[in-house]
Protein backbone atom coordinates (compact mmCIF):
# COMPACT_ATOMS: atom_id res chain seq x y z
CA UNK A 1 0.00 0.00 0.00
CA UNK A 2 1.36 3.50 -0.69
CA UNK A 3 1.88 6.13 2.45
CA UNK A 4 -0.74 7.89 0.50
CA UNK A 5 -3.42 5.38 0.46
CA UNK A 6 -2.46 4.25 4.08
CA UNK A 7 -2.73 7.89 4.91
CA UNK A 8 -6.22 7.93 3.54
CA UNK A 9 -7.08 4.35 5.00
CA UNK A 10 -5.60 5.88 8.63
CA UNK A 11 -8.03 8.86 8.62
CA UNK A 12 -10.64 6.88 7.13
CA UNK A 13 -10.30 4.48 10.61
CA UNK A 14 -10.18 7.88 13.14
CA UNK A 15 -12.88 9.29 11.71
CA UNK A 16 -14.79 5.36 12.32
CA UNK A 17 -13.80 5.59 15.43
CA UNK A 18 -14.78 8.91 16.49
CA UNK A 19 -18.23 8.57 14.70
CA UNK A 20 -18.78 5.28 17.29
CA UNK A 21 -17.56 7.36 20.15
CA UNK A 22 -20.21 9.84 18.95
CA UNK A 23 -22.88 7.16 18.61
CA UNK A 24 -22.31 6.01 22.27
CA UNK A 25 -19.63 2.66 21.77
CA UNK A 26 -17.22 2.47 24.63
CA UNK A 27 -15.27 -0.37 23.41
CA UNK A 28 -14.17 -2.47 20.86
CA UNK A 29 -13.21 -6.22 20.83
CA UNK A 30 -9.92 -7.20 20.81
CA UNK A 31 -7.76 -8.51 18.05
CA UNK A 32 -6.05 -11.59 19.20
CA UNK A 33 -2.43 -12.09 18.11
CA UNK A 34 -3.34 -13.94 14.84
CA UNK A 35 -5.50 -10.90 13.64
CA UNK A 36 -2.80 -8.37 13.74
CA UNK A 37 -1.87 -8.11 10.49
CA UNK A 38 -4.79 -6.20 9.02
CA UNK A 39 -7.46 -7.87 7.30
CA UNK A 40 -8.54 -5.61 4.15
CA UNK A 41 -12.24 -7.05 4.71
CA UNK A 42 -12.68 -5.26 8.26
CA UNK A 43 -10.95 -1.98 6.67
CA UNK A 44 -13.70 0.91 5.20
CA UNK A 45 -15.00 0.05 2.10
CA UNK A 46 -13.57 2.31 -0.89
CA UNK A 47 -15.15 0.90 -3.94
CA UNK A 48 -18.46 2.51 -5.42
CA UNK A 49 -20.78 -0.89 -5.35
CA UNK A 50 -19.86 -1.37 -1.53
CA UNK A 51 -20.71 2.14 -0.28
CA UNK A 52 -23.33 2.07 -2.13
CA UNK A 53 -24.95 -0.83 -0.30
CA UNK A 54 -23.83 0.44 2.90
CA UNK A 55 -25.68 3.68 1.77
CA UNK A 56 -28.94 1.79 0.64
CA UNK A 57 -28.78 0.04 3.92
CA UNK A 58 -29.16 2.52 6.27
CA UNK A 59 -32.41 3.23 7.32
CA UNK A 60 -31.95 5.85 10.04
CA UNK A 61 -29.35 9.28 9.40
CA UNK A 62 -27.09 8.16 11.95
CA UNK A 63 -26.22 5.07 10.35
CA UNK A 64 -26.17 7.01 7.21
CA UNK A 65 -23.45 9.31 9.12
CA UNK A 66 -21.32 6.69 10.12
CA UNK A 67 -21.03 5.23 6.47
CA UNK A 68 -20.24 8.48 5.54
CA UNK A 69 -17.74 9.39 8.00
CA UNK A 70 -15.47 5.90 6.56
CA UNK A 71 -16.42 7.00 3.07
CA UNK A 72 -12.73 7.51 1.03
CA UNK A 73 -14.38 7.20 -2.08
CA UNK A 74 -12.67 10.51 -3.38
CA UNK A 75 -8.94 10.32 -2.63
CA UNK A 76 -7.69 13.48 -2.73
CA UNK A 77 -10.76 15.08 -0.51
CA UNK A 78 -10.53 12.08 2.00
CA UNK A 79 -6.90 12.86 2.37
CA UNK A 80 -7.05 16.57 2.89
CA UNK A 81 -10.84 16.70 4.69
CA UNK A 82 -10.55 16.97 8.74
CA UNK A 83 -13.90 15.26 9.28
CA UNK A 84 -17.01 14.72 6.71
CA UNK A 85 -19.74 17.25 6.88
CA UNK A 86 -23.44 15.33 6.82
CA UNK A 87 -26.33 17.87 7.76
CA UNK A 88 -27.72 19.09 10.67
CA UNK A 89 -31.44 20.17 11.36
CA UNK A 90 -34.67 18.84 11.38
CA UNK A 91 -34.68 14.99 10.27
CA UNK A 92 -38.33 15.30 9.60
CA UNK A 93 -37.85 18.59 8.21
CA UNK A 94 -40.69 19.44 5.26
CA UNK A 95 -38.09 21.77 3.82
CA UNK A 96 -34.43 21.26 2.96
CA UNK A 97 -31.52 23.31 1.83
CA UNK A 98 -28.99 22.05 -0.40
CA UNK A 99 -25.25 23.92 -1.15
CA UNK A 100 -22.72 23.02 -2.66
CA UNK A 101 -19.91 21.84 -0.44
CA UNK A 102 -18.14 22.50 3.06
CA UNK A 103 -15.93 25.56 3.17
CA UNK A 104 -12.98 25.97 5.58
CA UNK A 105 -15.13 26.69 8.68
CA UNK A 106 -17.75 23.69 8.09
CA UNK A 107 -14.92 21.43 7.49
CA UNK A 108 -13.31 22.56 11.09
CA UNK A 109 -16.68 22.39 12.86
CA UNK A 110 -18.48 19.50 10.69
CA UNK A 111 -21.67 21.34 10.22
CA UNK A 112 -23.20 22.95 6.61
CA UNK A 113 -23.56 26.48 6.47
CA UNK A 114 -21.62 28.36 9.00
CA UNK A 115 -19.40 31.43 9.26
CA UNK A 116 -20.31 34.12 7.26
CA UNK A 117 -22.92 32.96 4.44
CA UNK A 118 -24.53 30.37 7.27
CA UNK A 119 -24.97 33.72 9.01
CA UNK A 120 -26.58 35.29 6.13
CA UNK A 121 -28.95 31.93 5.37
CA UNK A 122 -29.43 32.21 9.69
CA UNK A 123 -31.06 35.88 7.92
CA UNK A 124 -33.10 34.64 5.75
CA UNK A 125 -34.81 31.89 7.20
CA UNK A 126 -35.56 34.19 10.01
CA UNK A 127 -37.54 36.82 7.71
CA UNK A 128 -39.10 33.82 6.83
CA UNK A 129 -39.96 32.95 10.49
CA UNK A 130 -37.62 29.63 10.25
CA UNK A 131 -34.41 28.70 12.56
CA UNK A 132 -32.27 26.71 11.53
CA UNK A 133 -33.64 23.35 13.79
CA UNK A 134 -36.92 23.65 11.67
CA UNK A 135 -35.23 22.88 8.86
CA UNK A 136 -32.81 20.14 7.34
CA UNK A 137 -29.36 21.66 5.92
CA UNK A 138 -26.90 19.14 3.66
CA UNK A 139 -24.46 19.69 0.56
CA UNK A 140 -24.08 17.86 -2.58
CA UNK A 141 -20.68 17.28 -1.21
CA UNK A 142 -19.42 15.67 2.15
CA UNK A 143 -16.14 16.64 1.93
CA UNK A 144 -14.55 20.26 1.83
CA UNK A 145 -12.63 20.13 -1.87
CA UNK A 146 -9.27 22.01 -1.26
CA UNK A 147 -8.75 25.53 -1.59
CA UNK A 148 -12.49 25.77 -1.69
CA UNK A 149 -12.91 24.77 -5.25
CA UNK A 150 -16.24 23.52 -7.12
CA UNK A 151 -17.02 20.21 -6.82
CA UNK A 152 -15.47 17.85 -9.53
CA UNK A 153 -18.11 15.97 -11.17
CA UNK A 154 -16.54 12.26 -10.40
CA UNK A 155 -16.78 13.56 -6.70
CA UNK A 156 -20.58 14.87 -7.20
CA UNK A 157 -21.05 11.92 -8.82
CA UNK A 158 -19.52 9.40 -5.84
CA UNK A 159 -21.39 11.59 -3.01
CA UNK A 160 -24.72 11.51 -5.20
CA UNK A 161 -25.41 7.94 -2.97
CA UNK A 162 -25.63 9.88 -0.09
CA UNK A 163 -27.24 12.78 -0.85
CA UNK A 164 -30.36 10.59 -2.48
CA UNK A 165 -30.58 8.54 0.65
CA UNK A 166 -30.18 11.42 3.13
CA UNK A 167 -33.01 13.31 0.97
CA UNK A 168 -35.21 9.87 0.99
CA UNK A 169 -34.61 9.63 4.82
CA UNK A 170 -35.51 12.92 5.48
CA UNK A 171 -38.50 12.93 2.93
CA UNK A 172 -38.53 16.92 2.72
CA UNK A 173 -41.63 17.85 0.10
CA UNK A 174 -39.34 20.95 -0.80
CA UNK A 175 -36.09 21.65 -1.92
CA UNK A 176 -34.05 25.00 -2.16
CA UNK A 177 -31.19 24.75 -4.00
CA UNK A 178 -28.62 27.44 -2.87
CA UNK A 179 -26.32 28.26 -5.63
CA UNK A 180 -25.49 26.54 -9.11
CA UNK A 181 -23.39 24.24 -8.02
CA UNK A 182 -26.17 22.60 -6.05
CA UNK A 183 -28.84 23.48 -8.81
CA UNK A 184 -27.50 22.09 -11.48
CA UNK A 185 -26.05 18.93 -9.48
CA UNK A 186 -30.14 18.05 -8.09
CA UNK A 187 -31.44 18.60 -11.30
CA UNK A 188 -29.08 17.37 -13.63
CA UNK A 189 -28.88 20.75 -15.97
CA UNK A 190 -26.00 23.01 -17.43
CA UNK A 191 -28.87 26.09 -17.05
CA UNK A 192 -27.52 28.92 -15.10
CA UNK A 193 -28.84 29.75 -12.15
CA UNK A 194 -30.17 33.08 -13.44
CA UNK A 195 -31.93 30.82 -15.71
CA UNK A 196 -33.80 28.29 -13.00
CA UNK A 197 -34.63 30.63 -10.44
CA UNK A 198 -37.92 32.28 -10.17
CA UNK A 199 -39.86 29.55 -10.75
CA UNK A 200 -40.63 25.67 -9.57
CA UNK A 201 -38.99 22.86 -10.10
CA UNK A 202 -39.36 18.88 -9.66
CA UNK A 203 -37.36 16.77 -8.46
CA UNK A 204 -38.90 12.80 -8.09
CA UNK A 205 -42.59 14.51 -6.67
CA UNK A 206 -40.38 16.96 -4.29
CA UNK A 207 -41.39 20.99 -5.61
CA UNK A 208 -37.74 22.54 -5.76
CA UNK A 209 -36.70 26.53 -5.52
CA UNK A 210 -33.69 27.48 -6.59
CA UNK A 211 -31.85 30.68 -5.47
CA UNK A 212 -28.11 32.38 -5.18
CA UNK A 213 -25.83 30.62 -2.46
CA UNK A 214 -25.07 33.15 0.42
CA UNK A 215 -21.66 33.39 -0.10
CA UNK A 216 -22.46 35.04 -3.75
CA UNK A 217 -25.16 37.27 -2.37
CA UNK A 218 -22.59 38.54 0.46
CA UNK A 219 -20.22 39.40 -2.66
CA UNK A 220 -23.24 40.74 -5.00
CA UNK A 221 -25.55 42.15 -2.69
CA UNK A 222 -27.61 43.57 -5.35
CA UNK A 223 -29.06 40.30 -6.13
CA UNK A 224 -30.59 39.99 -2.38
CA UNK A 225 -33.65 41.57 -3.95
CA UNK A 226 -33.80 38.22 -6.36
CA UNK A 227 -33.06 36.02 -3.71
CA UNK A 228 -36.01 37.22 -1.14
CA UNK A 229 -38.58 36.74 -4.30
CA UNK A 230 -37.57 33.10 -4.70
CA UNK A 231 -38.14 32.74 -0.29
CA UNK A 232 -41.08 34.53 -0.79
CA UNK A 233 -42.49 32.23 -4.00
CA UNK A 234 -41.46 29.07 -1.71
CA UNK A 235 -43.42 30.16 1.52
CA UNK A 236 -46.14 31.06 -0.63
CA UNK A 237 -46.27 26.93 -1.97
CA UNK A 238 -45.63 25.77 1.32
CA UNK A 239 -48.60 27.70 2.48
CA UNK A 240 -46.90 30.00 4.96
CA UNK A 241 -46.44 33.09 3.24
CA UNK A 242 -43.88 36.07 4.34
CA UNK A 243 -44.68 39.85 3.37
CA UNK A 244 -42.77 41.89 1.07
S1 LIG B 1 -17.18 13.79 -0.96
FE1 LIG B 1 -18.67 12.17 -0.52
S2 LIG B 1 -18.11 10.45 -1.86
FE2 LIG B 1 -16.33 11.85 -1.77
S3 LIG B 1 -15.06 11.06 -0.09
FE3 LIG B 1 -16.40 12.62 0.78
S4 LIG B 1 -18.19 11.47 1.55
FE4 LIG B 1 -17.09 10.11 0.11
Amino acid sequence: MSEESASTVNRAVLQTLESLRAAGVQQLASISAEDEEPNVEQLPATSQPLQEERAALATTLEQLQTVVAACTLCDELASTRSQTVFGVGDPKARLCFLGEAPGADEDRLGEPFVGRGGQLLDKILAACNLKREDVYLLNVLRCRPPNNRNPQEDEAQNCRQFLDRQLELVAPEFICCLGAVAAQNLLSTTVSIGRLRGKLHDYQGIQVVCTYHPAYLLRNPSAKKDAWADMKLLMREMGTPVGE
